[in-house]
């Protein structure tokens, strides 16, 4: 499938169409997920576009993990999980549903399982406030 340039990421970063922002630097943008598997979750893109890990340049790859370790430890300062998940999905088969390469940062609690993948969508003003807190994390 060819990157669709249109797609929602892509028009996040080219900033037409709002986020909730932790961190932006000059290759990636860090932005609440809106529908959250647990509180604090939060997705990582590179600006570059590529649609998946087989065709984003390496360097924006690296940028984008970059940016996940950040995001990951203010995650673990802001929220104190026990537990953080890092995942990046490839393809329908593996769940992917949004064709612009991201990374999950996903807080984890013992015994508490995933919420259900882009199915809930979170009250805005709980989205704002958690991003706040990842900021001040950062
Ligand atoms: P994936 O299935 O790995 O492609 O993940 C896409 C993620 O994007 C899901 O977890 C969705 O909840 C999330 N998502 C979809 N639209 C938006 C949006 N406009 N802003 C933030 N997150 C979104």
């Amino acid at each position: 499938m060819p990157y669709d340039k249109d797609n929602i990421f892509a028009r996040i970063v080219r900033g037409e169409i709002p986020c909730h922002k932790v961190y932006e630097d000059t290759d990636t943008l860090a932005f609440m997920d809106i529908m959250p598997q647990a509180e604090g979750h939060t997705l990582v893109v590179p600006k570059a576009a590529g649609e998946d890990i087989f065709t984003t340049p390496p360097d924006s790859v690296a940028a984008a993990i970059r940016t996940a370790q950040k995001v990951a430890r203010a995650i673990k300062k802001a929220f104190s999980p026990p537990g953080v998940m890092v995942a990046q999905l490839n393809g329908p088969a593996a769940g992917q549903s949004v064709f612009h390469l991201h990374f999950h940062v996903i807080p984890r609690y013992t015994g508490k399982d995933l919420g259900i993948h882009a199915a809930d969508p979170a009250d805005p003003a709980a989205l704002a406030a958690h991003a706040a807190r990842i900021r001040a994390a950062l």
